[in-house]
């Protein structure tokens, strides 16, 4: 029986060179070649010539109507050129440097040429001569991307007979009441047609089904994952209602819209049987932390501990001095476990873990390795979770007894990666900044406003704020970094000491002088700190209201964001000044982005825009999933709604009993083993 999984060698022509070459391509099986996809079309359709547009490249069909006439000029260079009859218009036709083409052109025969249009001149300045005319078929013809073991053509031709061979047997996945509801092929004829298209209409229509099928399946597997991990065993994690009203009445302001709903939408997680799996988003100062607080005190309440792990050490030093001073006098009992302490010390607190005396633990991901033991832990919190990789996020819902997982981040994912990205987990988002904070104003200067900028930088300083300098970000070198802030660390206490006092700060600096020189800037005796991009995490200072940054352009968005997010958390009005002279239109956008907006999730849907998807995490590091057809960004609409549908689907009672479904449940059967996305 033929089956879509057999192998290649099962088609005419294909040998073991054949096999070795397709799989160049990633081609195996059957099913790999029908799935192969054509990048693009060939469009040799005639452009209409009365609608063409100045510079368009177009298309164009007609007759000869004079010898073609080639003229040299230059060192070797060469023109061609000759009348077309179309229509009842004569225009005229000319190539550079291709004299070949003569050959090609005969006086009355009828040719096609492909090219640039000049609407004034009525003429095209051609680059592709297609002689005859040219059939039905060869007007518009797919492309594939290819490489050196294997031509387009032997390609194409391994394709139709794959087709011609296999096509009967190919199955729907999509449900009739989908494809009727969207007007989508059956699978069997997207396939036909994206391969062999009779016109640009056709070939949009199989795409289109073939991007809403993608995202379908894709979305279908992301969900039944969930569904599975929401049939396992999770704690039903039941708080004190009472106790927790109060501790969130105590707090010295009231919450956010936005911190409301999401603290709702946590609790009744928690409250479920099942382990919770949740991302928090907001924007730096939105208020995530009081949320985390508030969960850990929920939890505790119900007699579990809870975990916080943060990227760095600096950052869970400064999560624990803040969790303690809002746990203080609760019977929440904090404790910080770091490389800093002795031996002894770790010990003593590994066994106080045990125990159960201690119900919040702070650290880094040192919170999971193997010495680590829980009596119950209930919730585990990761801040800046995008920072930790993929395993470690299951390493994390697998210690003690399926703790429940929030994951929180501040770097806005716009709604389309974390539909992608985060698809397996429930989504939260801080939308909404406290009350009272003024927007940050951003200013663009030129490098050659330096002075601009140190005499803005004064009058602020005399004012009583303080300011961060970051000096430039040099990729390939840590070490010119740290030259970078030197010198300009130089030049800015030549310019402003000894009326202010300016300090330094950067990766190759000890743990303790680190720390002494944030002290002094918190304490106010430093007011400008020049830095590298260490301060992006782990400095938090509210009465900074100054970033400067110099050569801003070197940054991605997201880093612009952050690093601006280290100002404007006091009352008091913020400034940020980029200093920069991009030499790219992206490298400008980016400037001018910053300047519009404060509000992180623009500033994340800008950098997509500029930047595309794959780039915003890396792709590996986000485990974007790769499309074929669909795009994530452009088809967001479809990707929205192939989700919702997805979800549809495996709600209904029996779906997966129903005759028109089996290609489905088979096809997540065949994915099982994939879906871990690690
Ligand atoms: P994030 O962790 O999202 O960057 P934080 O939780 O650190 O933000 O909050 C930033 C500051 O805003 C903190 O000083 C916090 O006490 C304060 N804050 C949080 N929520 C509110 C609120 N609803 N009203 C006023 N201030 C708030
Ligand atoms: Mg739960």
């Amino acid at each position: 029986m033929r089956s879509l999984t057999d192998s290649v060698t099962k088609l005419k022509g294909v040998g073991p060179k054949r096999v070795a070459d397709l799989a160049t391509l990633g081609i195996d099986t059957i099913e790999d070649l029908l799935t192969y996809y054509p990048t693009r079309y060939n469009d040799f359709t005639p452009t209409d010539i009365t609608s063409a547009k100045d510079k368009q490249k177009i298309t164009l069909q007609g007759i000869v109507v004079s010898e073609p006439l080639l003229t040299h000029y230059g060192y070797r260079r060469n023109r061609l050129s000759f009348r077309m009859q179309i229509g009842r218009e004569v225009i005229v036709v000319t190539f550079f440097n291709q004299p070949y083409i003569k050959k090609q052109v005969t006086l009355n025969q009828q040719v096609t040429v492909m090219g640039k249009w000049d609407a004034t001149r009525r003429q095209i300045t051609a680059n592709k001569l297609i002689k005859e005319q040219a059939d039905q078929q060869n007007e518009f013809g797919a492309v594939y991307s290819v490489n050196k073991h294997i031509r387009q053509s032997v390609l194409q031709s391994f394709i139709r007979q794959a087709y011609e061979e296999y096509g009967n047997i190919i199955p729907t996945y999509l449900p009739r009441a989908l494809r009727q509801r969207y007007r989508l092929m059956d699978r069997r004829q997207m396939i036909k047609e994206i391969h062999f298209p009779q016109t640009q209409m056709t070939a949009k229509a199989a795409r289109r089904t073939a991007a809403y099928e993608e995202f379908f399946l894709f979305q279908l597997r992301l969900q039944a994952i969930r569904r599975a991990h929401r049939q396992e065993d999770g704690n039903r994690i039941l708080y004190h209602n009472d106790e927790l009203k109060e501790f969130i009445a105590n707090l010295p302001f009231e919450l956010t819209d936005a911190q409301k709903k999401v603290v709702n939408e946590i609790c009744r997680d928690m409250r479920q049987p099942y382990q919770m799996n949740r991302l928090l988003q907001g924007d730096v100062g939105s208020g995530k932390t009081v949320v985390a607080a508030i969960a850990i005190y929920a939890a505790v309440t119900a007699g579990y501990q809870a975990a916080l792990m943060a990227p760095t050490e600096i950052l869970a030093a400064q999560h624990a001095e803040k969790l303690s001073r809002v746990f203080a006098g609760t019977h929440v009992h904090v404790a910080l476990l770091t490389g800093a302490l002795t031996v002894k010390q770790h010990q003593s607190l590994i066994a106080a873990m045990k125990r159960g005396d201690v119900n919040l633990i702070i650290g880094t991901h040192a919170l999971i390795q193997d010495d680590v033991e829980y009596a119950n832990l209930g919730l585990v919190i990761t801040d800046e979770q995008h920072r930790f990789g993929v395993n470690q996020r299951q390493r994390l819902r697998e210690k003690g007894d399926h703790p429940d997982v929030l994951a929180m981040t501040a770097t806005p994912i716009p709604r389309t990666l974390a539909i992608t990205n985060y698809g397996e987990m429930d989504v939260s988002v801080i939308d909404q900044m406290p009350a009272g904070r003024k927007p940050i104003q951003t200013q663009w200067l030129k490098s050659n406003q330096h002075a601009e900028a140190i005499h803005f930088l004064r009058e602020q300083l005399e004012k009583g704020a303080q300011a961060y300098v970051v000096s430039a970000l040099i990729e390939e070198s840590t070490a010119l970094d740290v030259q970078n802030a030197t010198d300009l660390f130089q030049q800015l206490s030549a310019d402003l000491q000894p009326d202010y006092k300016v300090g330094l700060l950067h990766g190759r600096m000890e743990n303790d002088e680190k720390d002494k020189t944030m002290q002094q800037f918190k304490a106010g005796k430093i007011q400008v700190l020049v830095a590298t991009t260490v301060v992006e995490v782990g400095v938090d200072n509210p009465n900074a209201t100054i970033m400067v940054i110099f050569d801003a352009d070197r940054f991605g968005l997201a880093q612009l964001h952050q690093l601006r997010g280290r100002v404007g958390r006091g009352d008091r009005q913020s400034y940020c000044l980029l200093i920069a002279d991009p030499k790219t239109d992206e490298g400008k956008a980016r400037m001018k982005t910053m300047v519009a907006t404060n509000d992180g999730f623009k500033v994340a849907e800008q950098d997509l825009k500029l930047r595309g998807s794959g780039d915003v995490l890396g792709k590996k590091q986000s485990g974007m999933p790769e499309f074929k057809v669909g795009d994530p960004i452009a088809d967001l609409k479809m990707l929205q709604i192939a989700r919702a549908d997805a979800g549809n689907l495996l709600a209904t009672p029996n779906w997966d009993n129903i005759d028109e479904n089996q290609p489905l449940v088979l096809y997540l059967q065949r994915h099982e083993l994939e879906t871990h996305f690690d």
